[in-house]
């Protein structure tokens, strides 16, 4: 199925082929990180505020994480949730990066058509031309996102549940 702009949740980015799913279960995840960005207020809750209700403040949540492999080397991984995060897991819509090159030639020019590519200054230089050209080759057809990302979407979602990570 194509990616037309539609945003893609968690359960339909976790379907990775299964030797990815094997391989990240060597890799060693770490969160490093975790960020609060205030979200820009629209031009409705604009008008809310001036007739004089309460501005409520939404946040996005960003976690970056340091994945290393067997081979030694580490690679960077961004998770972003919107405000709103929902009860089930992986019913949710995010936005993930990931420094390695299986990201930026395979997942990452869909996944920013389908608005589920972490973008900012940093992430969108390393990407460069990688936005702007399609894959010629996508194993599988389905592959969203690489083993990094993967493995640090199921420490994630082990974190929101038993650590209360967005609370
Ligand atoms: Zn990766």
């Amino acid at each position: 199925m194509p990616l037309i702009n539609r945003t893609l949740t968690i359960r339909q980015l976790n379907q990775i082929d299964a030797g990815r799913i094997d391989r990240s279960k060597d890799l060693r995840v770490k969160l490093v990180n975790s960020y609060k960005i205030l979200q820009k207020t629209s031009f409705f809750q604009k008008i809310l505020k001036f007739l004089g209700f309460k501005e409520t403040l939404n946040y996005y949540r960003l976690f970056k994480y340091a994945v290393k492999s067997n081979s030694g080397s580490t690679y960077t991984v961004f998770i972003q949730v919107s405000p709103g995060f929902k009860q089930q897991f992986y019913d949710n819509k995010i936005k993930v990066f990931c420094s390695c090159a299986d990201f930026m030639f395979r997942s990452a020019y869909n996944l920013n058509k389908s608005d589920n590519l972490f973008l900012n200054k940093a992430t969108k230089i390393h990407l460069d031309k990688a936005l702007e050209i399609a894959p010629t080759t996508v194993p599988g057809g389905t592959t969203h996102i690489c083993k990094h990302v993967y493995a640090c979407l199921m420490d994630f979602r082990y974190k929101v549940h038993n650590q209360g990570i967005l609370k």
